[in-house]
């Protein structure tokens, strides 16, 4: 039995995220353990990664939120353009402009292109994504193991309005091409009802001593996670504490169109209102406790009077501390 809390072991944790909020988060969660005094972080450390953004793309298959966590994690990511890799080049991106090959409005670096090359090859050898992904994760000591949220294709397809009509896309397109301004009716993950759990998933969630929902998107990171089925009995049945914390600040995205998907679904842009669209699990939902910004602590008691613990704290991820910060008060409020 490992006791949560002891030295140099620590609390077995699994977060759910999407990309960049994701990464930031689970970077911190990462830093609150090292903190701690635990050095085998990735063995108490599981990350259930968001895979609706991925997409079949020249080719290759990319995986945008595996890849910006594991960049991030391995400190390759670029943290000025916010994705893909620091210090990479565009040749292979103009070669396929050139060719009229891709999406002329979609960026390819000619390193992020090998990773999404030894994906593909894999792949097509046979590999599950979720081997892939651990595979994937090997080169660098992360500190964190990666699963993907389902090994099934379920890409995020947007609906949106068209004059009198209506027209899907899928979500890069919708999200990089129109910068979200085509106005969403509904998002879906086709076949997603189909779809298990990655292996792994179910089980880490069982054995974990606390889950923290990372202040990722709730409808396109948070949302298509919550959506494969087996994963959100996974978590109402969790003897752990669910901890989540909130992506909006001040009643604002902090950073991506965050705001956009939640209008589409009839959510305020607000920390309580994406508390509630969690709702408790007292009440068949998600969350025991909830984390939100000082600018939102007049909504505290709204949130605590629904049935989920509100605590007030600082949420901005502006730097490592800061991230870890987050996640040690994350931690703590579970009480792990
Ligand atoms: P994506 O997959 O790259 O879009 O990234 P995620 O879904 O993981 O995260 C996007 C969300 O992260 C946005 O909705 C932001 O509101 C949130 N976010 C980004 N930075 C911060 C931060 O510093 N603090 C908090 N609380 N949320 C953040
Ligand atoms: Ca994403």
């Amino acid at each position: 039995m490992t006791a949560a809390g002891t030295a140099g072991i620590g609390p077995r944790i699994v977060v759910l995220a999407g990309g960049v909020g994701g990464s930031r988060f689970v970077g911190g969660v990462r830093g609150a353990l090292r903190a701690r005094g635990v050095d085998d972080t990735a063995a108490m450390l599981t990350v259930v990664v968001n895979t609706g953004d991925d997409l079949w793309l020249s080719g290759v298959r990319l995986q945008p939120d595996v890849d910006s966590i594991l960049y991030a994690l391995a400190g390759v990511n670029d943290t000025q353009r916010g994705w893909g890799r620091v210090g990479d080049t565009e040749r292979v991106n103009h070669e396929l402009q050139e060719w009229g090959a891709g999406w002329p409005w979609f960026t390819l670096g000619d390193l992020d292109l090998g990773t999404h090359l030894a994906r593909t090859g894999w792949l097509r050898e046979g590999a599950t994504p979720t081997e892939v992904v651990a595979r994937l994760a090997e080169r660098w000591p992360l500190g964190a193991r990666l699963l993907p949220m389902t090994d099934a294709e379920v890409d995020t397809r947007v609906t949106v309005r068209d004059g009198q009509a209506t027209r899907d896309l899928h979500f890069q397109e919708w999200w990089t091409r129109h910068r979200a301004q085509l106005q969403p009716v509904r998002f879906d993950n086709p076949g997603v009802e189909g779809a298990a759990p990655a292996p792994g998933v179910v089980e880490a969630l069982a054995e974990a001593d606390v889950v923290l929902i990372a202040p990722s998107n709730p409808v396109v990171s948070i949302g298509p996670i919550l959506a494969v089925p087996g994963i959100r009995d996974a978590l109402r049945a969790a003897a752990a504490p669910v901890v989540g914390v909130s992506p909006i600040i001040g009643g604002r995205v902090v950073r991506g169109m965050a705001d956009v998907c939640l209008t589409a679904i009839g959510v305020e842009t607000s920390a309580a209102a994406v508390a509630a669209h969690y709702r408790p699990r007292a009440d068949g939902g998600l969350l025991d406790a909830w984390l939100l910004a000082e600018e939102d602590a007049a909504s505290a008691a709204e949130v605590a009077a629904s049935g989920i613990r509100s605590v007030v704290a600082p949420l901005w991820m502006t730097d490592a501390d800061a991230a870890a910060a987050l996640a040690e008060r994350a931690l703590a409020t579970a009480g792990v």
